[in-house]
């Protein structure tokens, strides 16, 4: 029977990378629902429309021109056959994207889609980890395997500084720690992700290394 892996976790836990490497390792497909609210975003951005119009971006939700693939080695994300893997990331872009995950009725249906696109996965016969921020309390809390990694804001701030710049000084953090705190602070709204919920596994990263904490899950699975 196919797997099912979730992984929650906030910006700089080391969620992505690690997910997509516990994917890789177990022959898994994967999905990053961050990917989605983003995309979102950007096709709302490009729309002209006003991301605090809550209905309007509902709509959108519904009917937006999104194909996500789900290949650990070639993760691919197109809306309306524009490739945004790139565009999505943009800092700019990250700091609105939270005016979108805190809309409910988007929520509703991301819901819908991310489980439908695991429901997918599952009839092909693949396995799946989705990781993100509410897949192991939310869109599937009866998932085979459920992590929570968190790490200390230092750790986290180090992290997202070597991301973004390629280096953790002392300029880099400063820059790095407005975005991330504001982040953290506008998605706290929509779910507190920082205690694992009950049946959860909790992985604090903040003294490992990649390798290590992509072995602290495969460890976790394999008991
Ligand atoms: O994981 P990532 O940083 O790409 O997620 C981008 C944003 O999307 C988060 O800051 C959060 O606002 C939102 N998000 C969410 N629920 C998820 C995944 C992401 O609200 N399952």
């Amino acid at each position: 029977n196919p797997i099912t892996i979730a992984i929650d976790g906030p910006s700089g836990s080391g969620k992505s990378s690690v997910s997509k490497q516990v994917a890789r390792e177990l022959g898994l497909t994967y999905l990053d629902t961050g990917a989605m609210y983003r995309a979102l975003t950007w096709w709302c951005l490009q729309q002209g429309i006003d991301l605090t119009d809550t209905q309007e971006v509902a709509e959108q939700a519904l009917t937006y021109p999104l194909e996500i693939g789900t290949d650990p080695d070639a993760p691919s994300i197109h809306v309306g056959g524009t490739d945004v893997a790139a565009a999505i990331r943009e800092t700019a872009l990250s700091e609105q994207v939270s005016h979108i995950a805190t809309n409910l009725a988007v929520r509703a249906t991301m819901r819908d889609q991310q489980r439908q696109l695991i429901a997918d996965a599952r009839h092909a016969g693949a396995g799946i980890v989705v990781e993100g921020r509410d897949i192991t309390t939310v869109i599937a809390p009866d998932a085979d395997h459920r992590f929570l990694l968190t790490a200390s804001e230092e750790a986290r701030l180090a992290r997202r500084a070597r991301e973004l710049f390629d280096t953790d000084d002392a300029q880099a953090i400063a820059a790095t720690h407005n975005q991330i705190v504001r982040r953290d602070a506008a998605d706290a709204t929509v779910s507190a992700f920082f205690e694992p919920a009950p049946g959860v596994v909790g992985i604090d990263t903040s003294d490992l290394t990649f390798e290590q904490s992509v072995g602290a899950v495969l460890d976790a699975i394999a008991q």
